[in-house]
């Protein structure tokens, strides 16, 4: 059974490509941003917390995080696609845990490596096309650097398990997903 992280940057493409994956290997897609927008769309409490932070282009606790991805755990018997989780390493640290809980581990982590240039230009033009509350110009420079300050460990902590995959996040939609079955089939 694979449990496989798929990690980059904002507009790294991470959502696109976690279709393609999740249909080829038949796993459960848990988007910790798309629960969080959930939660705001039905306004529940947890939403009304979480909202201005996710406004401001911040993280919001790990703890909320932590809490939606043990339930997914739980609930899954097919293995598993997490996307924009973790964020941090003490998220990956916990993750490690939880797995290991339920008598699982990590396959391994997919790196989409996108130039700063071109991440700011797709979310610009996925702001266009969406109208996410959050892409826009002040916002998506927030959420970069909380990318840049916190995330971005998050990749040696996972290289130091021999658990890193880089792909090459430039291109054609499909040229990258076949990138990346590629190197998911030998895992
Ligand atoms: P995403 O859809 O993955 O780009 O996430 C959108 C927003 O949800 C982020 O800017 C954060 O505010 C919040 N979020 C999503 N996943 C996490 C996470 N693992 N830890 C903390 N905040 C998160």
């Amino acid at each position: 059974m694979k449990n496989i992280v798929i990690f980059g940057a904002p507009g790294a493409g991470k959502g696109t490509q976690s279709d393609c994956i999740v249909e080829h290997f038949g796993l459960t897609h848990v988007s910790t941003g798309d629960l969080l927008r959930k939660e705001i769309a039905d306004q529940t409490e947890l939403g009304k917390r979480i909202k201005s932070i996710m406004d401001a282009g911040q993280l919001v606790s790990d703890d909320i995080v932590v809490e939606m991805i043990d339930k997914a755990i739980a609930n899954d018997t097919k293995g598993m696609l997490f996307d924009g989780f973790p964020r941090t390493v003490a998220q990956a640290e916990t993750l490690d845990k939880l797995l290991a809980k339920h008598g699982r581990e990590l396959t391994c982590m997919v790196q989409l490596e996108v130039p700063k240039d071109e991440l700011m230009h797709r979310l610009l033009e996925r702001a266009k096309i969406q109208g996410r509350a959050d892409d826009n110009e002040a916002t998506i420079n927030n959420r970069l650097q909380e990318y840049n300050n916190k995330t971005k460990p998050v990749a040696d902590y996972y290289a130091k398990q021999g658990k890193q995959v880089v792909i090459d996040g430039l291109g054609k939609i499909e040229d990258i997903s076949k990138r990346i079955l590629d190197q998911l089939e030998k895992r």
